[in-house]
């Protein structure tokens, strides 16, 4: 078996497995992790092969991206795809996002897709870490410059800043990645304050498929006061501004207050979840993957950042 980074990430045993690819391609099977467009192929509406992904992916795929050829896999069970067993697992990251355990004849391969140790409050749970032999793993925040405060307080800092900027007479507005952030900010804020929330259409579009999952409650007009939510700022008078994104760690956003509200999980909770699974290789892959694979080797955990030269296994 061989694994590069090429069109995605390819796994070749007998057949040829393609994770998260750019494109579908004939005569593969396609596994995609979560709905997030960097891990959706261009061609999803007319793919070339059998694309699987979970339910709640598959839903996302379909109201989001109008995708309605994809394969829905349910968390925790094992199937059989060109010799390879293929076992999906929660990730924690946005709904539906899902980590691959893959068994050969030769070692267990686990790859992560993006994962959230901790999990969020519309998610299935916690990464459902389990051990194997070679994990391929994100390594979005793979550098200990990025350590995020507890989320919890993150959260409750954040509704303190809508409560407050309402009492002002000033109407919040929140700027979040349309698919996955905008959901759990709109669930906090439904959780804990009566405001109604006001979203984008395309952050109303990316949310029917939670509603199967999750109680939301949004609209797209409302009278004052509301919470906007949207991947951006819309021109509204009296407004104040706000991002939700774990870069809020390091950047500044100007007039606009960030909050280090994150989806993916920290550099402490990348190592924790190395620990987990014990692997005899790590192999990381986006982000500070470089960096990621060099502090792994620092810790005598053998690692290295995937490339478009094959690993042979
Ligand atoms: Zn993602």
């Amino acid at each position: 078996m061989r694994i590069r980074l090429g069109n995605g990430i390819e796994i070749e045993g007998d057949r040829r497995i393609l994770l998260d690819p750019i494109t579908t391609e004939e005569g593969s099977a396609v596994l995609i992790s979560h709905a997030h467009y960097d891990h959706v192929p261009k061609d999803i509406r007319n793919p070339r092969c059998t694309v699987f992904a979970s339910r709640a992916t598959a839903e996302i795929l379909s109201y989001f991206y109008g995708a309605d050829e994809v394969n829905a896999m349910e968390f925790n069970s094992q199937y059989d795809l060109h010799g390879m067993k293929v076992t999906p697992l929660v990730a924690g990251h946005i709904l539906g996002s899902t980590m691959y355990l893959i068994e050969h004849d030769g070692p267990r391969i686990l790859y992560t897709g993006d994962i959230n140790v901790g999990g969020g409050l519309t998610v299935e749970g916690p990464a459902d870490l389990q051990e194997a032999d070679i994990l391929i793993i994100e390594a979005t925040y793979g550098s200990p410059e990025y350590i995020f405060p507890s989320q919890d307080e993150v959260r409750m800092n954040l509704i303190k800043w809508v409560a407050d900027s309402v009492k002002n007479g000033l109407i919040p507005m929140i700027s979040a990645y349309t698919i996955g952030k905008s959901q759990e900010i709109i669930y906090l804020l439904n959780k804990l304050t009566n405001l109604p929330v006001v979203v984008s259409s395309k952050v109303a579009r990316a949310s029917e498929a939670y509603l199967n999952y999750f109680d939301l409650r949004y609209q797209l007009e409302h009278d004052e006061p509301y919470v906007y939510v949207g991947s951006r700022w819309k021109n509204i008078e009296n407004s104040v501004k706000a991002v939700a994104t774990g870069w809020a760690i390091k950047r500044d956003f100007g007039d606009a207050k960030g909050f280090c509200l994150s989806s993916h999980s920290d550099f402490n909770g990348l190592i924790k979840a190395v620990m987990k699974v014990d692997p005899e290789i790590v192999l990381t892959v986006y982000g500070q993957s470089r960096r990621f694979a060099d502090e792994l080797r620092k810790m005598g955990i053998k690692a290295e950042a995937l490339s478009s030269e094959f690993i042979k296994l």
